[in-house]
């Protein structure tokens, strides 16, 4: 390798460290982001200096890649809402994975992967790439609610999943033994080049039953474990293309990757083992009561603005994936500055999964102009409940949903550590209807009239009501 692309790939990974460090903080995250992006440039301007060619076939189908992902890429990322983030880091995720997976197997095709530290990367790359790209479309047509929604299982799925695992070892020993292993069992036709066809075909197999059973609160779970997998599969292929700049960034998308799913899974009391091997049912908590007319405390936006003026000194908010739809961020912040102006204590509540991708409020908040010290995570606001008299949750179900505590029903939810609104004085919800959230499960909280009022109507226009009401109260 010419040393100006190895020092090229050396600067590229300075800037990916320097600019995963620096996503940390959202007040850092946005250069971090472009520091990386940087580095992936000065990366790809580097790799062309190894392109051991002239033909211009070649350079234009090359450059037809670059063209085509960088537009693909572009206008997505200028397009998509971001409620909508998730189903793009899964689709891209996934592309990733087919991409990498897809030339290992030419790598195979062309009769380079000959060592056997080439021959086992180029394998496990396969399998890993086409596991990453398999799962993450499902995941993405469960979050765009496309198909898959809930949680799919079969009778014996964990039997049939370990059969299809075993096959995919056994056809890998096949590659890795150049046809020996077939030609022992007497299926002499099963040539290493069919193995990989078939190893790809079981793989990608595996990636679908692997994700379908997956449901409500795992799902960011999931992702993060896709991400994590696609990372090592591209360090994998690093080794087959002995290129240094797939090796370290795989290896650190890779890494970062499986620290986030380990942070993810016990922070929510997931195991990643329950989430992978039990498939949990999705619908598991839903609307028991269905048939039956249950009361609730319906209120005018009049009636919160009174009660927040008169009887509310300290206040938390807590937003959810509903105040993202509603891109109800200003108006939020627009209660924050009237209720402390009117010399109420005002804090938020931020849960891990609220929204739909991690850190989703706190990036919709700090945009909006609320203080980063006002954002207060899961650990840090469960205590300041007792003494809070009332609590406004924006657009959020699964993250206040009391459901998660009750260790008799397996939901969605069981588990998951959530925000305890229930020891405030009040509770406000503000959201359309009775429906529940991404997890299917019902709110008992939306049923005690005690504690608890219901305003129903879409976010935005619910927290500018209040707003007045509470100017005009
Ligand atoms: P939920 O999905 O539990 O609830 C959202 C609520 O918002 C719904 O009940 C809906 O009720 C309400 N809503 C929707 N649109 C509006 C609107 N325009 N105005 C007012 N309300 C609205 O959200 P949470 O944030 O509580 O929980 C997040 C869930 O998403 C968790 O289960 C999490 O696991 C999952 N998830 C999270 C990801 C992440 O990384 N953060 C990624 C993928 C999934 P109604 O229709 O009645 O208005």
């Amino acid at each position: 390798m010419q040393v100006a692309t190895f020092l090229a790939y050396l600067v590229a990974a300075v800037l990916f460290v320097v600019g995963i460090r620096r996503l940390r903080k959202p007040e850092t995250a946005r250069s971090g982001n472009t520091i990386a992006a940087f580095g992936m440039l000065i990366a790809l301007a580097a790799t062309f200096l190894v392109i051991d060619t002239n033909a211009t076939s070649v350079w234009l189908l090359i450059g037809g890649g670059v063209l085509l992902g960088g537009v693909v890429g572009a206008v997505s990322a200028q397009r998509v809402p971001m409620t909508g983030m998730p189903q793009m880091v899964a689709a891209f995720n996934g592309v990733g994975g087919g991409c990498i997976a897809l030339v290992a197997l030419s790598e195979f095709y062309q009769g380079r992967a000959e060592t056997w530290v080439a021959a086992s990367a180029g394998l496990l790359t396969i399998i890993i790439g086409s596991v990453s790209f398999a799962g993450s479309i499902v995941a993405f047509s469960k979050l765009q609610e496309i198909a898959f929604t809930g949680s799919v299982a079969f009778p014996l799925q964990q039997v049939v999943n370990a059969l299809i695992f075993l096959g995919v070892l056994l056809l890998s020993a096949n590659v890795f033994l150049d046809g020996a292993l077939a030609e022992a069992v007497g299926i002499p036709f099963l040539s290493p080049l069919i193995s990989l066809y078939i190893l790809l075909a079981a793989s990608l197999l595996l990636g679908v039953l692997f994700v379908i059973p997956i449901g409500g609160a795992d799902m960011p779970i999931v992702i993060s474990l896709l991400n994590a997998f696609t990372g090592l599969a591209a360090a994998a292929s690093g080794f087959v293309l002995e290129n240094y700049a797939l090796l370290i960034a795989g290896t650190l998308v890779g890494a970062s990757g499986t620290i986030l799913t380990r942070q993810m899974s016990s922070a929510l009391g997931r195991p990643l083992g329950k989430i992978i091997f039990a498939g949990i049912a999705a619908t598991g908590g839903k609307q028991e009561e269905d048939d039956e007319e249950r009361e609730v405390n319906d209120v005018s936006a009049e009636d919160v603005g009174s009660y927040l003026k008169e009887e509310a000194n300290k206040i938390v908010i807590v937003p959810g994936y509903g105040l993202a739809v509603a891109q109800a961020q200003s108006p939020m912040y627009e209660l924050m500055e009237t209720l402390e102006s009117d010399g109420k204590e005002v804090l938020f509540g931020i849960h891990p999964v609220a929204g739909r991708m991690p850190g989703h409020m706190n990036v919709l908040l700090t945009e909006a102009g609320v203080p980063y010290a006002k954002l207060y995570d899961l650990e840090d606001i469960n205590p300041e409940f007792e003494e809070t008299d009332a609590v406004i949750i924006v657009g959020a179900n699964d993250v206040v949903n009391p459901a998660a505590n009750d260790e008799e029903k397996d939901s969605p939810i069981s588990g998951m550590p959530i925000l305890e609104v229930e020891n405030a004085k009040r509770v406000i919800f503000i959201k359309r209807s009775l429906s529940p959230g991404f997890a299917g499960v019902d709110n008992p909280l939306f049923y005690d009239t005690d504690k608890t009022m219901m305003l129903f109507t879409d976010a935005k226009q619910g927290l500018q009501e209040v707003t007045e009401a509470v100017k005009n109260a």
